[in-house]
């Protein structure tokens, strides 16, 4: 006897329960710290809560699964508040089919929409905020430019890149 079509349990997509205990595991060997302080404080539950809504708006912006995206401290960049300095969001897509991370940093000149993609300068090499990036024909645009591309304002930031660098703006008094 065979089960109707309907009730046959889909055996490719990981159950709900499978995809939790991944969920957990990834976020628990990413940023362990994060992840077992969140219930310390409401400020902790608060920024895990608010980091969620983050993996979920860049994921549906980039159309990959909200389990590609991890949000953790930002190692590099603290951003001032009201209660003072609080770690910055590190945002990493991993793309499920390559396996390729991308990484993103908050786009603080839009709140909650876009993102800056860090990449590497193409003359030093150094970690730069590359390009800014809101949907997924950004992205496009800077990996298959049809034009010239533009650069976020703060990829030329000098005090970023190794000296010497040609790609870099010199800023007012250096
Ligand atoms: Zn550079």
């Amino acid at each position: 006897m065979t089960n109707p079509a309907s009730t046959t349990p889909n055996t490719t997509t990981p159950r709900l329960a499978e995809r939790a205990v991944h969920a957990a595991r990834t976020y628990r060997t990413a940023d362990r710290d994060g992840f077992y302080r969140r219930h310390d404080t409401p400020e902790e539950w608060n920024r895990w809560a608010r980091r969620a809504r983050v993996a979920r708006t860049i994921a549906t912006a980039l159309r990959v699964p909200v389990d590609a995206v991890l949000v953790t401290n930002d190692p590099h960049r603290t951003y001032r508040t009201r209660t003072g300095p609080v770690p910055g969001d590190l945002i990493t897509v991993t793309d499920p089919l390559s396996g390729r991370a991308w990484r993103f940093i908050p786009d603080v000149t839009t709140p909650g929409d876009g993102w800056l993609l860090l990449d590497r300068c193409p003359d030093c090499e150094a970690e730069i905020p590359a390009t800014r990036v809101a949907s997924l024909a950004d992205l496009s645009q800077y990996l298959d430019p049809d034009d010239e591309i533009s650069p976020a304002d703060e990829a030329r930031d000098t005090s970023l890149h190794r000296p010497g660098c040609t790609f870099a703006l010199p800023t007012v008094g250096d």
